[in-house]
């Protein structure tokens, strides 16, 4: 629910700022490592935020930032030493609202001679290149990258007066024409979808709060049952075999694909309302300000993913969007946490080593 009001209420403002861009090192990993071109289901954030060989990127107010670690202060992605970095002359903006990574280059969609393009630019920023024509305005789009092609919609997904009701595919690394993968007439009007490995999820808001989660397998070309939940994709991650989600004053359910069960794994974590995220070892669970002028600063939860409480850490700053997610996305070693999520790079964040000591720092980013 929060993530599709997110993406309805992407605000694109110019952030004034200025910054010096490093040269970077040398290629030294595995061009297609599937860590760095997957789409980032976990993250509170829609593909604004990318991890590579060389280090992290992200999206906001239609910039790129980069940052070597993720902790590191994050600059506009430009090295021009005349360039303010406050306008569209500067080569940090990309006029998007998602990027992605893959052999070598950054992928971005962006609107070119009255329509949505694909368009990719060297790591360090330079050469902007127009590749492939998606959309015209008047269609419309919204997509998402996944192991380097990008699965779109021409339309905007949550909003009415949608037509095309197909799926595109099309590869961003060739010359090669998008193709239909499916049509999605048959299952309502699409608040969200992303691509998963071999499959597609797409989230139908029926009403009462409920959303069918439908899945098309991109192998074996087939829909399978919708399962019916009370969770937005903001609080649901899915893999091959499993669906997890959280529901707010009801607690954690799984449901598996094979046998078709849904259960009731865990209580609710108190009456707040919450956002989750799944991760390989941890689940998170970050509390949203229930109200603009809430005077109480939201808390971060540290599940293990049995649901054991690991550690929990008040969020002690003065969040500017509230209602928006916190936690921006997991590296290896830290969550990153942000006070505006659409209009700067991640400010804060926790590590993770400190996690089950009970005295866990929130630590600003250093710039
Ligand atoms: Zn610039």
């Amino acid at each position: 629910m929060k993530k599709s009001l997110i993406i309805i209420l992407i605000i694109l403002l110019l952030a004034l700022s200025s910054c010096n861009f490093n040269t970077l090192d040398s290629f030294t990993g595995d061009m297609n490592d599937r860590k760095f071109t997957h789409y980032r289901q976990s993250d509170g954030c829609f593909s604004q935020f990318i991890e590579t060989y060389k280090g992290t990127y992200y999206l906001a107010n239609s910039f790129v930032y980069f940052s070597s670690d993720g902790i590191s202060e994050y600059l506009k992605l430009c090295s021009r030493p005349d360039c303010k970095h406050n306008n569209a002359d500067c080569i940090a903006y990309v006029n998007s609202n998602s990027i992605a990574y893959y052999n070598g280059y950054i992928y971005y969609v962006s609107i070119y001679q009255g329509s949505y393009w694909l368009f990719k630019m060297n790591m360090d920023g330079t050469d902007h290149i127009n590749v492939k024509e998606l959309a015209s305005i008047k269609e419309r789009f919204t997509g998402f990258f996944e192991h380097g092609y990008l699965y779109f919609y021409k339309g905007l997904i949550g909003m009415q007066g949608n037509t095309d009701k197909f799926i595109y595919k099309i590869a961003v690394y060739d010359n090669g024409d998008a193709e239909i993968i499916t049509d999605t007439s048959d299952i309502g009007e699409i608040c969200m979808f992303y691509p998963q490995n071999e499959y597609l999820y797409f989230y139908v808001y029926t009403d009462e709060m409920m959303y069918s989660i439908y899945r098309y397998s991109t192998a074996q070309f087939r829909w399978e049952d919708p399962i019916n939940i009370k969770s937005g994709p903001g609080n649901v991650f899915i893999n091959t075999d499993k669906m997890f989600w959280y529901v707010n004053g009801e607690g954690f359910y799984e449901y598996t694909y094979e046998t078709k069960r849904i259960e009731h794994v865990a209580d609710s974590i108190d009456s707040g309302l919450y956002g989750v995220s799944y991760n390989d070892e941890y689940i998170y669970a970050f509390q949203y300000f229930e109200t603009k002028y809430s005077s109480v600063s939201p808390m971060f939860y540290i599940f293990d993913r049995q649901y054991n409480l690991v550690d929990s850490v008040l969020i002690d700053i003065k969040m500017e969007d509230y209602f928006s997610s916190l936690y921006v996305t997991e590296l290896e070693d830290i969550v990153l946490i942000s006070t505006s999520i659409l209009k700067r790079p991640p400010d804060y964040y926790l590590v993770k080593s400190e996690f089950g000591s009970g005295d866990i720092t929130l630590r600003k980013n250093s710039n």
